[in-house]
């Protein structure tokens, strides 16, 4: 979204300068109010653009020094002057040409730039008060509907995100139609910072990442119980549904990507080596090697569906100011399928793996929805492929009873699509799967055939497909979702054998055995330690279940069961507890089921 904005405050593209709904006028009209504040106590800036973007707004000024929170502070006061003043905006328009003399007068270069890259004869300007700006709007009538916001942070930014350019100074702030808008956003900011999965990471020893590999995490025996617990779901669901897995090699000579036309377009973000005198790239995705698989044999029309899935491991080359945690790497591993069909199958499958999609995303509680993609100006094959393959799309959301929206002329150039956002426990969304149909790039690229009932040879249609995304970026959402605290089927310690004393230890330790005998990820901490810190101990490393043995529970056979809540259950039958948690580990549970009658 923030590229689409800036764009059309710099290249003055789309009518206006902001989306023309309440809450992004609201944001653009503070950017404004925050710009004057600014003048008002910088006189010696110059403002660059301000314009809305998800959740808030920024604005971008040349400035020498970065700004302090000190400063912030005093900007944020000012704006609330400005506010309760409840000055109008004004627009007026101006010709270009007057428009250019009149920044040049002010010194505003950034804006002087602006027009001369526009060829519009007129332009319109804004004022509110004692400041005015190059924007086409809409506003707010006056800054007195302005009713919460907040300054979040600065940072540098270059002009036109173009590092050539000079270094500006941006200001994040964020604005909401009410007080109470506002408090449950800075509410969910602060909690998505204490969740951050980096921090937990490291915390919980999931995983970790070292300058020696940018990009790439190194897991942890913690973290790669996540990563081993979610292979074996996703395996269990794909045999169960007919699923064929492959393993395809990640160093390839580039002649399959001149084949695939990755080499034309998508080098740049690939890893090359040099072999014997020839060139390889490391894999940034798995759908050529795919078709080699499907190649290797004469298909007939009985043969589709054939689903092939692939743990790929991918490389990409993302520049390493852009690498974030988990969810933006260099390296990862896509839960990849391809999936060979005769055209008059398109729908039934992807019906089946809309409803695929639902029941992956329920075992971990996120919130799906769907967006389709639709033929794009620049495509490839005939509309008549476009029209038949869109409304397979339509009619299998429609069979699933899914609402969806509808991204016209956003699919691949190669067919259709359906986007699928989840949104976690903050309500923040992530764009995680993708089901893409291949009308061409494949079928055609790599002459793939079947030979259909009347003996004639076909090309089918090949669905790309991933649900998990990556298990990284999906291992970082999760844990940030959960904020580490998985449910017990993930937990990388599913409980903990607590003896009260040193006496108990003979007693804990034949609990212990129990639930290893019962394939439980238990741990015996018989630390010598006061119980309280080994509770809390517990409950910090986020294991669901604690299992104190003291006296009473080595008489009766029983154990004093708490959960990492802090709630305590009291005492349960050993035998209980592991027939409950082997229950709740089967059958995937979300929440914490054992001893509740
Ligand atoms: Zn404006
Ligand atoms: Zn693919």
């Amino acid at each position: 979204m923030a590229a689409a904005e800036e764009d059309r405050h710099l290249r003055l593209t789309g009518e206006f300068d902001c989306d023309a709904t309440p809450l992004a006028t609201l944001r653009h009209s503070t950017s404004h109010v925050m710009a004057q504040a600014v003048k008002r106590l910088f006189p010696e800036v110059k403002v660059a653009i301000g314009p809305a973007i998800e959740d808030g707004f920024y604005y971008d000024f040349a400035k020498s020094e970065p700004f302090t929170p000190e400063d912030l502070a005093r900007i944020e006061a000012v704006m609330a002057e400005i506010v309760k003043a409840n000055v109008p905006f004004e627009r007026q328009e101006m010709a270009r040409a007057d428009a250019i003399a009149f920044f040049e007068k002010l010194g505003e270069r950034f804006k002087v730039e602006i027009l001369h890259g526009i060829e519009a004869p007129t332009v319109s300007l804004y004022k509110q008060g004692d400041f005015i700006d190059l924007c086409r709007g809409p506003h707010v009538r006056a800054t007195g509907e302005i009713k919460a916001f907040k300054l979040l942070s600065s940072s540098g930014a270059y002009w036109r995100g173009d590092e050539k350019n000079p270094m500006l100074q941006r200001i994040y702030g964020t604005a909401w139609l009410s007080q109470e808008d506002l408090d449950k956003y800075l509410w969910r900011l602060e909690e998505a910072k204490k969740r951050d999965h980096r921090k937990l990471g490291r915390e919980l020893d999931l995983f970790d990442f070292y300058d020696v590999a940018p990009g790439a995490p190194f897991w942890l025996p913690n973290g790669m119980i996540l990563v081993r617990e979610l292979e074996k779901f996703a395996r269990e669901n794909l045999d169960a549904r007919g699923y064929q897995e492959i393993s395809t090699p990640m160093l390839v000579n580039k002649r399959l990507w001149e084949q695939s036309g990755h080499w034309e377009l998508y080098q740049d973000n690939m890893f090359k080596l040099e072999i014997e005198g020839e060139i390889f790239s490391l894999k940034p995705m798995n759908c050529p090697e795919a078709s080699y698989v499907y190649k290797r044999a004469v298909r007939s029309y009985r043969d589709l569906p054939l689903r092939f899935s692939e743990m790929g491991r991918d490389h990409r080359n993302e520049r390493s100011g852009t690498l974030t945690g988990l969810v933006r790497v260099r390296q990862f591993t896509q839960d990849d399928a391809h999936i060979f069909v005769r055209p008059d199958q398109i729908q039934d499958e992807i019906s089946a793996l809309l409803d695929l999609v639902r029941m992956w995303y329920k075992t971990f509680e996120l919130q799906p929805s769907y967006k389709l993609a639709t033929r794009p100006e620049k495509y490839l094959g005939t509309v008549e492929q476009w029209d038949a393959a869109e409304a397979s799309l339509h009619e299998a959301l429609k069979a699933n009873g899914l609402a969806y929206d509808l991204n016209p002329g956003d699919g691949a150039f190669y067919g259709p699509k359906i986007d699928v956002d989840v949104h976690d426990a903050l309500g923040r969304s992530w764009q995680i799967a993708t089901i893409q149909v291949d009308l061409t790039m494949l079928p055609e690229r790599f002459q793939l055939e079947y030979i259909d009932a009347d003996g004639q040879p076909k090309r089918p249609v090949v669905l790309h497909r991933a649900i998990y995304g990556s298990y990284e970026r999906f291992i970082g959402i999760l844990t940030e979702h959960y904020a580490g605290a998985f449910p017990t089927w993930l937990a990388p310690v599913q409980a903990r054998v607590i003896p009260i004393s040193e006496k108990f230890i003979d007693y804990a330790r034949k609990v212990h055995e129990r639930l290893r005998a019962a394939r439980i990820r238990a741990e015996l901490d018989d630390r010598n330690e006061k119980l309280g810190y080994r509770i809390r101990d517990a409950q910090l490393r986020k294991v669901p279940y604690m299992l104190v043995c003291g006296a009473r529970e080595a008489e009766s056979g029983t154990v004093s069961l708490r959960r990492r809540s802090g709630d305590d259950v009291g005492a349960v039958a050993v035998d209980r507890v592991v027939a409950d948690l082997v229950h709740e580990i089967t059958a995937r549970e979300p929440g914490l089921t054992v001893g509740r009658s």
